[in-house]
């Protein structure tokens, strides 16, 4: 009997470690995403979440990979100290100055990828059917999900792409760096008016505490979509401003979050996931906790 639990603890022991670091961290659902991805693929490994500030990430990621952890995912507000921990970058971490997905080469040496913009453009247009070729597309906020989230919707050949920030300036030198791989334009929200677009996606961190960026009406085109890269168990402000205008749908970022995830557990693992029944166990879980 004791021999046996011996054994077991040795095989957990040798299980791969994953992580996802982020202050806060409590109400993060990537170790039950990946806990599921990992069933579903027959992988063992485990997933812990960690809650770690800032100014301790570059130890607490030191010790992890020391100790053998094998992948970190990194939220907020880490994304930018991931990025400059990694001694390389893929060209999207590149691009997005933020990296989402650490893991260790076969070196021992740390690559930082971003995933978040590759989340959302799959859950758009492969769980959603949105088409983005051709669309004008405006981008709320000039954060650091805007940035990653700006190469791989340029790639998908839209319109043009419009960021509008509060602090103007931002939005304006976002879109200056991403000048020359199409038309992209920065302003201020009070630049928006008499302009239309097929597809707003809120990308501000507004909706986290319960807020909407002041938004006019008329600003979302016949058919319009609205998409908050926040979520939360009640609908956001800003979903719920795209049902008032007539969204043809208004969709928040659970998809985003299940597909950035199945990204990173593909890098890591090197299988892909299937996405679609994990989002729908999280929105049929989310419904239950409104009833
Ligand atoms: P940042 O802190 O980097 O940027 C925040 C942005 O929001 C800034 O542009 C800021 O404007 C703007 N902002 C904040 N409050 C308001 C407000 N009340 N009105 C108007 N604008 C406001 O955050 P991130 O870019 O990292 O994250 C943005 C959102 O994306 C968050 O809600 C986050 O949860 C979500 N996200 C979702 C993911 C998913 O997988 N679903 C993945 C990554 C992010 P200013 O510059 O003027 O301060």
């Amino acid at each position: 009997m004791g021999d046996l639990a011996g054994k077991k603890s040795l095989i957990m022991n040798l299980k791969d470690r994953y992580a996802v670091f982020g202050q806060p961290i409590a109400h993060s659902k990537s170790p039950v995403i990946h806990q599921i991805f990992a069933r579903q693929t027959g992988q063992s490994l485990e997933y812990t979440a960690q809650e770690v500030p800032a100014e301790l990430f570059s130890t607490a990621a030191k010790i992890f990979f020391s100790q053998g952890g094998k992948g970190l995912n990194c939220t907020v507000p880490l994304k930018e100290l991931a990025w400059a921990f990694a001694d390389h970058k893929t060209g999207r971490a590149q691009l997005s100055k933020a990296a989402n997905t650490l893991s260790v080469q076969a070196d021992g040496s740390i690559l930082g990828d971003n995933t978040d913009g590759c989340g959302l453009v799959r859950d758009l247009i492969i769980n959603q059917a949105v088409t983005l070729k051709g669309t004008r597309i405006l981008i709320l906020g000039a954060g650091g999900a805007s940035r990653g989230i700006l190469a791989p919707l340029l790639e998908q050949s839209p319109q043009s792409i419009v960021i509008a920030n509060r602090t103007v300036y931002k939005a304006i030198s976002l879109a200056d760096e991403f000048q020359g791989k199409g038309s992209i334009t920065g302003c201020g929200f009070n630049d928006l008016s008499h302009s239309q677009f097929d597809l707003i996606l809120n990308a501000t961190s507004a909706s986290l505490s319960d807020r909407l960026p002041p938004l006019e009406a008329g600003l979302l085109a016949e058919n319009g979509i609205c998409y908050d890269l926040a979520y939360g168990d009640t609908p956001t402000p800003f979903v719920r401003w795209g049902w008032e205008n007539h969204a043809f749908k208004s969709l928040d970022g659970l998809g985003m979050l299940v597909e950035q995830a199945a990204e990173a557990f593909f890098i890591w693992r090197g299988v892909r996931p299937e996405t679609r029944p994990v989002i729908e166990l999280l929105n049929l879980e989310r419904r239950k906790n409104q009833d």
